[in-house]
Formats: C-alpha cells, sequence, structure tokens
C-alpha cells in the first residue's frame, strides 16, 4: 500500500510541545491550558484571554522544529511497514520549517520514509498524486478531506480530534499496524 502519514502530531508530538511554549511566553498555567482542549485554530485566532497567536507559531516554529518529541512506536511501525513492502508518503503542511530542515529533523531522528511532500497545504491534491491507499492525520479536517475522494482514512487521536466521531480513528502506531494489516488481509 502507499501509505500517507502526516508529521505533526500524527509522528511527533508538536502540539503539546507548543501550548508549553505559549503557557512560558504569555504566563500561563500549562494544565489550565492543556485541560481547555484547545486546537490550533484556537491557538492561531485566540481563545478565552490567549490572544490570536499565528504570527508568533509562525516565526518561532523553526526553533522549535528540532526538540519535537516523536510518539511512542512511531518509528518501529513506519519501519516495519516499509520492511512488509509498503511505501510511506510523508504530507506535511509545514510551510514555516527552514529549508532542508524537516529533511533533517526526519533523518536525526531515524524516521523512515519513502517520499516527503512539503508545504503540502492541501493534502487531497497530493493524495491524488501520490495514488495513495490510505492517509494517517491527526486533521478533522484533511482527514474528511481526502475521504470524500474515496480514500481511506486514519484520523489519529489527539485530544483536539475526539469530537469527531465519523472517522475511523487510531490511538496508538500500534494500532496503526494491526489496521493497515488487516486492511491488506
Ligand atoms: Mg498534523
Amino acid at each position: 500500500m502507499r501509505i500517507g502519514i502526516d508529521i505533526d502530531d500524527t509522528i511527533t508530538e508538536s502540539f503539546v510541545y507548543v501550548l508549553d511554549k505559549i503557557a512560558k511566553d504569555y504566563n500561563k498555567d500549562y494544565n489550565e491550558l492543556l485541560s481547555k482542549n484547545l486546537n490550533w485554530d484556537d491557538i492561531y485566532h485566540g481563545y478565552d484571554d490567549l490572544p490570536p497567536l499565528m504570527d508568533y507559531v509562525f516565526s518561532n516554529y523553526h526553533k522549535w522544529i528540532p526538540e519535537f518529541e516523536i510518539k511512542e512506536d512511531a518509528i518501529d511501525t513506519m519501519q516495519k511497514l516499509i520492511d512488509d513492502g509498503h511505501e510511506i508518503i510523508l504530507v506535511t503542511a509545514r510551510s514555516h520549517a527552514l529549508p532542508g530542515q524537516n529533511v533533517k529533523y526526519l533523518k536525526d531522528n531515524g524516521v523512515p520514509y519513502t517520499v516527503l511532500h512539503e508545504a503540502a497545504g492541501n493534502k487531497v491534491a497530493v493524495a491524488i498524486e501520490e495514488k495513495l491507499d490510505l492517509l494517517i492525520d491527526d486533521s478533522i479536517n484533511n482527514c474528511t478531506l481526502v475521504k470524500a475522494q474515496g480514500i481511506p482514512v486514519l484520523l489519529y487521536d489527539n485530544p483536539y480530534n475526539r469530537k469527531c466521531t465519523t472517522l475511523d480513528r487510531v490511538n496508538s502506531w500500534k494500532e496503526v499496524y494491526e489496521v493497515v494489516n488487516n486492511m491488506t488481509k
């Protein structure tokens, strides 16, 4: 299978890292921010007493990327999928990374993949171009749009996407491996 995989908050723990930075830079309590179940749009456009932070996030993102942690079992699972004959097409919307930074990050962290699509704001276009058989992404919007093209999707669980009940959800990378195996039986 040709498996498309998002990077931020599907492979990495980006959102909680950014939330921690916001807590420190804007003098907020991290756990309180976490308890609000904010999503990226809330951060970008403001929420409660939090100002719109799109410029803050975009202008700092390149400094934070090297420090993002990888989700548990992500690398082992991706390697097993490749060993099983699948192709991994990474698709990230990141447009605010430095040139070469994503490739370096993936290399430094040993993330295995076949192809990388960067600044892919339109994941539907990539899904069609790459003839994806599956997309794994934490974004409800991305998954919904790609699913509408008849391409199977898996929504990678994050607190801010739990309100969505219409998409197949995976809660861990171990579960991703099971689901892909069931799909290819
Ligand atoms: Mg993401």
